[in-house]
């Protein structure tokens, strides 16, 4: 099986190829080895294989090419992305340390950090890390991580990682990024000071909404061992039914990426015009420091996931729901099919509502993820919802009495 080697830097090169074989009569596409367990010649032979709670010849696979893609040693592959995360913190947190966390990144981050790790003696401060002074303002000096996403999930805000990895640095404490919205293949965190680059494979890397999955991706070698130490510890590896599938998704990552993320700035810039539309959120409109960002961090354009907020709130985005027919409502993000999510009942609904509204998530904000579908198509689709607003917006009572009509 091919090892992808981190000098190797063609993007899609790395993707197309990810698991192929070389040399007379190997498979072109990674095998699916499904073996729990490998023979060993005698007792004390080294074999690279040994358990697939360890290592996997397919995990490995999807591994090489993730690293690959940051330019780093093989990533290390998890059930989910939730998984990946807990690993990391189990390998760098104990008892009586404290974390700095972006305050809207994934609602089951947020969920981690405030549910579970503080049951463990963990502290997690949550700062917008659009501000330099709020994050330096959250530090402790028993801060160990710093945890951000750019751009965040769902209010697409973007971090500085160069000047926050500096702070992180600075405080002695690691610097992690949630890079699952614009992939390895879209950012590279590790070329921005990060120490490690966090993913929900079950997004974009796959694509096609069918495997969970998640990977860490370090320079560190020792933060790498460690992981892998806990990794095998703790059994939450990926399956390898999963990272099989996931290295057929990931070949067309390069692809994907650039046709999403161009119907989607287009989608961003077109929703703004139009009636109903109380605000609108994507990187490509956004102004002043943050055009700096993505001109120094973003690779193939500013990611497939628009916010945006209707008039009449909350109400009003149920019943514009209810007239789609393209755009699925689902709890997903970064597949092939446009995708729309209510944040506040869906991803986020289990962050409690005054920290949630604080940021930026508001009852009515949805997210839309927009998927291959052409511009066209969408808009249509979109649009179908918006007719609701052709005759102004009605006041929340005038919209009950409407719905009881209707029943
Ligand atoms: N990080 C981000 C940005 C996400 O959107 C998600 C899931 O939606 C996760 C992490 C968790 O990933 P998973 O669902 O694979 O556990």
């Amino acid at each position: 099986m091919s090892r992808l080697s981190h000098e190797f830097t063609d993007i899609a090169a790395i993707c197309a190829h990810a698991g192929a074989g070389t040399g007379d009569g190997n498979p072109l596409v990674a095998p699916l080895v499904l073996s729990s367990t490998f023979c060993r010649g005698a007792i004390g032979s080294d074999c690279e294989h040994q358990y697939s709670r360890v290592s996997n010849p397919t995990v490995s696979a999807l591994e090489s090419a993730i690293g690959a893609l940051e330019g780093a040693p093989p990533a290390l592959c998890f059930a989910s992305g939730l998984a990946a995360e807990m690993a990391l913190f189990l390998a760098i947190l104990k008892q009586g340390d404290h974390v700095v966390c972006g305050r809207s990144v994934y609602g089951g981050t947020t969920r981690l950090f405030s549910q579970v790790l503080s049951e463990f003696g963990v502290a997690t401060t949550f700062a917008d890390t659009t501000s330099i002074d709020a994050v330096a303002n959250a530090l402790r000096p028993n801060t160990k991580l710093v945890f951000v996403e750019s751009p965040t999930n769902p209010t697409l805000e973007l971090t500085d990682l160069r000047r926050i990895g500096a702070i992180a640095r600075s405080a002695g404490a690691l610097f992690a990024v949630d890079n699952t919205f614009l992939t390895g293949a879209g950012q590279r965190p590790l070329d921005h000071g990060a120490d490690i680059s966090v993913y929900s494979t079950t997004k974009y890397i796959d694509g096609h909404s069918v495997a969970v999955g998640g990977a860490l991706v370090t320079r560190d070698e020792a933060l790498l061992d460690r992981i892998r130490f806990i990794r095998k510890s703790t059994g939450a590896i990926l399956a390898p039914f999963s990272a099989w599938v996931t290295l057929q998704g990931l070949k067309t990552l390069p692809l994907r990426l650039e046709r999403q993320f161009q119907t989607a700035a287009e989608v961003a810039q077109w929703l703004q015009d139009q009636p109903g539309v109380a605000s609108v959120r994507h990187p490509s409109l956004a102004q002043g420091n943050a055009r700096e960002i993505i001109r120094s961090q973003h690779l193939i354009g500013d990611g497939a996931v628009i916010a945006f907020e209707l008039d009449g709130g909350v109400e009003y985005a149920r019943r514009f729901l209810d007239e789609l027919e393209l755009c699925r409502l689902v709890e997903h993000v970064g597949s092939v099919e446009t995708l729309i999510t209510h944040p506040a009942t869906m991803t986020h609904a289990d962050v409690p509502r005054e920290q949630r509204i604080a940021s930026g998530i508001s009852d009515g904000l949805l997210r839309l993820s927009v998927g291959i579908e052409s511009f066209d198509s969408i808009a249509a689709d979109l649009s179908r919802g918006l007719r609701l607003f052709a005759r102004g917006v009605p006041t929340p009572r005038q919209e009950v009495a409407t719905c009881a009509l209707t029943a």
